[in-house]
């Protein structure tokens, strides 16, 4: 008798330190800790059998130590099956008690420089008509995609499913543009005109969403320019340089394609264009201001037209790719003053560098 209540100690001992081992582990189910249980009691049994016998011996000579030993292998079974019970009970309440895993719902999905909502501004600008509010709400979500903190470039892909591409990606941008290779870059046709134009602080960046009448040509394809807005500093490097701010215009082809001419901003002389832009800057988030003139888009574009050229994505949620991009080699200049504007809205909105993955890049001559 008291070998058993000694194994029963023994095997109470073994099933405690069961659970305190897997008490973290709540994908273990019940069988596996049943038969892990059972295991590790006949383990225990195994290499404690032959000082058994010996004790068993001394005791009783008349006593078959076989017998004896199936009665222990019985009642030790029979406790296996017991403590394998109640470590699922514990486990179970252990499950209960667990908080559950953090998870970022998003009531709306990201809609900052997405395409649909600058079509409505831009039929709703032609037609005369405000910018209705419930369409610049669409932005609202429990948590925002931001550039630090719980929202951030980190996180764009658990805040919303629909942003998977910003996680698992391997055309994403922005990039460190390096080792293009020289070739003969087709110019871009540029058909840029004085258009209407509002100005948005949508939460991350200062937009401009522009009438119907901008286009570029490229490869005979048309794209045309739905909006441009900022970031600061550059997202994009070349050859590890970042610069200061860009500009990004987005252009649409007919087919939905996507091409974005990058423009690197940097501190020098006045840029007629963007003190328009600053001037008529909005006093609320999400309340596009609406300036009555034209803004000539020419006036965004270095002198020279030479760029780098590579598949990349959208650098905002959903991280969209299939977006064809050039990035100018020459920077533009803008004063410091104008630079100091926009960093007091804006003094850090942009995507941190992604793996180029040995994407081809080429860049004029
Ligand atoms: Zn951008």
């Amino acid at each position: 008798m008291r070998n058993l209540i000694a194994r029963f100690a023994t095997l109470l001992f073994v099933a405690l330190f069961s659970i305190t081992l897997h008490a973290s582990d709540h994908d273990t189910g019940t069988p596996d800790s049943k038969s892990a249980t059972k295991d590790a009691l006949r383990n225990k049994k195994s290499s404690d059998t032959d000082d058994v016998d010996t004790k068993l011996k001394n005791k009783s000579a008349s006593r078959s130590a076989a017998a004896q030993r199936e009665k222990d292998d019985k009642a030790a079974d029979e406790l296996a099956e017991k403590i394998a019970l109640k470590v699922a009970e514990i486990r179970k309440e252990n499950e209960k008690l667990k908080p559950p895993a953090p998870i970022y719902r998003a009531t709306r999905r990201p809609s900052s420089y997405s395409l649909p909502q600058n079509k409505t501004t831009i039929s709703a600008m032609s037609s005369g008509a405000r910018m209705p509010g419930e369409l610049l709400s669409q932005s609202v979500h429990q948590i925002h995609w931001s550039y630090e903190g719980e929202g951030g470039p980190a996180n764009w892909a658990k805040i919303d499913p629909a942003n998977a591409k910003c996680d698992i990606g391997m055309r994403q941008s922005p990039i460190d543009i390096r080792d293009g290779i020289h070739v003969d870059l087709e110019p871009i046709q540029f058909d840029y005109k004085p258009t209407r134009f509002n100005v948005v602080d949508n939460g991350h960046s200062i937009q401009v969403n522009l009438a119907a009448g901008n286009s570029i040509t490229l490869s005979g394809v048309r794209y045309d320019l739905v909006q441009f807005h900022f970031h600061k500093p550059s997202e994009e490097r070349v050859n590890g340089r970042v610069y200061e701010m860009v500009a990004h215009l987005v252009h649409k082809s007919s087919e939905g394609k996507l091409a974005v001419i990058a423009v690197l901003l940097e501190p020098g002389k006045s840029n007629e264009l963007i003190q328009t832009i600053w001037n008529d800057l909005p006093l609320e988030k999400n309340e596009p201001a609406q300036p009555t003139g034209t803004i000539d888009i020419n006036q965004l574009l270095p002198t020279s037209k030479l760029y780098f050229t590579y598949m990349g994505s959208l650098t905002t949620p959903p991280c969209t790719e299939g977006v064809l991009w050039m990035v100018f080699k020459q920077a533009l200049e803008i004063t410091q003053e104008q630079i100091n504007i926009f960093s007091r809205l804006y003094p850090r909105n942009a995507r941190p560098i992604q793996n180029t993955f040995d994407r081809l890049i080429k860049e004029s001559n």
